[in-house]
């Protein structure tokens, strides 16, 4: 199922997307916490405007270096253990959404991610149950100011700025997470072509370690690191996150 957030200038709503990405069902509630039932709404997918598909309640946790080749990039090597740190939820925003430059950084950098949405409050997760407390899958953008993040020697505000954490265009909740190409365009010029398959620490691997520190709750989202390719973005130029089986998340640059 493809489930995205939305808005036809009312109140935001939930509904499934089909296959082809072309309409949207609407259901009756926040399907994390209510049974899927269909309101008899449907609404073409160029006639509304999606949101960011979850607002995470609590926190997202992002993932630093879990691709051999971006820590390389980064001028080291991947940790031993999953490094985690987190991005405040004022963070996120949707499909189409602008990212705004703050005045304070130069050199603001894409990193395209798979993003994991938890699905039922939990601690101290198994590896072996991880895939049972998620609930779906989406695209992220883990924008980062590059200079503020070696200035200030540790990334809350690198990472945290409003509008660094786009999300979408939707959650996938039927995904084989392991196997997904990830590409980042940058007005159209491929900049990242990762694999999945590449992480250095698995997903249920991640929901175990992030889960023996915080409790998770419902929409809480984990960022599960980025390839290779990262780089700068200028204003006025565009961003696209495509993961295979999910879609495609775009949004422009600005500075105000
Ligand atoms: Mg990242």
């Amino acid at each position: 199922m493809r489930i995205a957030r939305f808005t036809t200038g009312e109140d935001p709503a939930y509904g499934l997307v089909d296959g082809a990405g072309a309409k949207i069902a609407e259901i009756t509630g926040d399907p994390l916490y209510m049974k899927i039932e269909l309101t008899g709404r449907t609404y073409a997918v160029d006639d509304v405007r999606l949101l960011a598909p979850v607002i995470p309640r609590s926190k997202v946790i992002g993932i630093g270096k879990n691709y051999a080749d971006h820590a390389a990039e980064m001028g080291g090597e991947a940790p031993a253990e999953p490094l985690m740190f987190l991005v405040p939820n004022t963070a996120v925003v949707g499909p189409g959404d602008p990212v705004v430059m703050p005045p304070q950084s130069q050199n603001v950098h894409y990193e395209g991610e798979l993003a994991v949405v938890i699905g039922r409050m939990c601690k101290d997760v198994a590896p072996e149950d991880a895939m049972s407390v998620i609930f779906g899958y989406t695209c992220a953008n883990d924008v980062t100011a590059r200079d503020l993040q070696s200035s200030d020697g540790q990334w809350s505000r690198a990472k945290g700025f409003d509008t660094f954490c786009p999300l979408g265009p939707w959650i996938e909740t039927d995904l084989d997470p392991a196997d997904q190409r990830l590409v980042v365009r940058r007005d159209g010029e491929v900049v990242q072509d990762g694999h999945t398959s590449d992480m250095v620490h698995g997903i249920a691997a991640l929901i175990a370690h992030a889960s023996a520190a915080f409790t998770l709750l419902p929409g809480d989202v984990i960022l599960t690191g980025t390839p290779a390719g990262v780089g700068p973005v200028q204003p006025g130029q565009r961003v696209e996150v495509e993961i295979s089986d999910i879609g495609v998340l775009s949004n422009p640059f600005v500075r105000h």
